[in-house]
């Protein structure tokens, strides 16, 4: 009788062909989120298993981070025979209610799954005289899962996990990160299907502190286990914001940032080819998050923008931050870029043409291309 920990998966049933693509990257991804301890995984058909491990509560934490995930139970394995299921059943200790679920995937396997889980509901009760059944709301679940590899997986207990889909091999997408409570959710919602994505930060310095940069560097290692990330590039906006200070009109401030904001990240689309740019922006939020104003950014975009919090309210936002532990971090009060130079009075419905008057004001493909010159990299995996 070996102890596992049983892993399984749910969306990646309807992928038909590229199922077999899916399991393989769901696989890889677990192995990888497991690289720090003593295990080795198995893919068994419809179901992933871990044996050899001794940290089984820390495990079911960092699989339970893999998307695609649906539930993890820990598990002991029995070969598919009547008798020794039987057995192993009769010997668990219940004084509670109870009920048995079988689920018979060797149809080779000769009780039905009904009649087995009333044979060993039976066989409970016989063996512990304060156990009672409750089909309906039951205190424990003996689960037993008849599987094709010939194992039977008996289990209480099931963690859930995100479901969605695997990461890609690839980073495709670039967050825009910034340090407020948002942008890391994004990041989380999209990893959520599938896509696996870097880090892009803008910062002011001097205007931002120093602590403002390590907290969105601490945010990135948060969610780095769910996205995928390996680099974060910080860009510097100050010399860019100082001229639209100084040039051009003030209520335009935050949309003229944005649009610059999205230019630096098609120049890095382009040559690290990311696909996609990922924001938290969610619509009616603030007065650069009206449709105009996300018109006017989109404008500039030369890669399709994804913004999964489009129709989040901030509550909703906020319960996903604290599930992936970055609201903590995200409300410590360091200034970001966007607040630095913020106008009193933001334009509420901007125009792209208007946009465009304003950036003719300065030499801004000059001090976009300062931005990128001068770009730091960080690899998160140093
Ligand atoms: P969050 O930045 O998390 O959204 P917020 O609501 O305070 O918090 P907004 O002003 O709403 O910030 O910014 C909208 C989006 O623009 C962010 O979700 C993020 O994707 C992007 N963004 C804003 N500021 C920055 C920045 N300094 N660096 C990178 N991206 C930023
Ligand atoms: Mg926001």
């Amino acid at each position: 009788m070996n102890k596992v920990i049983l892993i399984r998966y749910n969306e990646i049933y309807l992928k038909g062909g590229n199922k077999k693509y899916f399991t393989k990257l769901l696989f890889n991804n677990i192995k990888h989120a497991l690289k720090e301890f003593n295990c080795t995984v198995e893919n068994i058909q419809t179901r992933l298993l871990v044996r050899n491990f001794e940290d089984e509560d820390e495990i079911i934490n960092a699989i339970r981070c893999v998307f695609g995930v649906h539930s993890i139970s820990k598990a002991v394995e029995l070969d598919n025979d009547v008798d020794t299921i039987s057995s192993y059943v009769r010997d668990i200790k219940i004084n509670s209610t109870f009920k048995c679920d079988v689920n018979r995937a060797d149809k080779s396997f000769p009780i039905k799954s009904n009649d087995f889980a009333a044979d060993l509901g039976e066989m409970v009760l016989n063996a512990n005289p304060n156990a009672r059944v409750d089909i309906h709301n039951p205190d424990c679940i003996i689960h037993v899962d008849i599987r094709e590899n010939g194992k039977t997986y008996v289990f209480y207990d099931i963690t859930y996990a995100y479901s969605g889909l695997p990461l890609g091999e690839n980073r495709d997408g670039l967050l825009l990160l910034s340090g407020g409570i948002d942008s890391p959710v994004a990041g989380f919602c999209m990893a959520k299907r599938g896509l696996r994505q870097d880090f892009l930060h803008f910062d002011s310095f001097p205007y931002t502190s120093p602590q403002a940069k390590q907290k969105v560097i601490d945010l990135a290692h948060t969610i780095k286990k769910f996205v995928g990330a390996r680099y974060m590039y910080v860009c510097s906006m100050t010399k860019l914001q100082e001229e639209f200070h100084v040039n051009c009109r003030t209520d335009y401030a935050i949309n003229l940032l944005r649009r610059s904001m999205i230019r630096v990240a098609n120049i890095l689309c382009e040559k690290y080819k990311y696909k996609t740019i990922v924001t938290g922006e969610s619509l009616g939020q603030v007065a650069s998050q009206t449709i105009e104003s996300l018109t006017t950014t989109n404008a500039v975009a030369k890669y399709p923008v994804m913004r999964p919090l489009i129709s989040f309210n901030k509550e909703e936002i906020i319960t996903i931050a604290k599930d992936i532990n970055t609201y903590e971090t995200s409300i410590l009060p360091y200034e970001d870029c966007c607040t630095v130079f913020l106008p009193r009075d933001p334009v509420i419905k901007p125009k792209i043409r208007d946009a465009e008057r304003e950036e003719k004001k300065i030499n801004l493909d000059e001090l976009i291309a300062f931005v990128i010159d001068n770009i730091e990299v960080i690899d998160l995996d140093a």
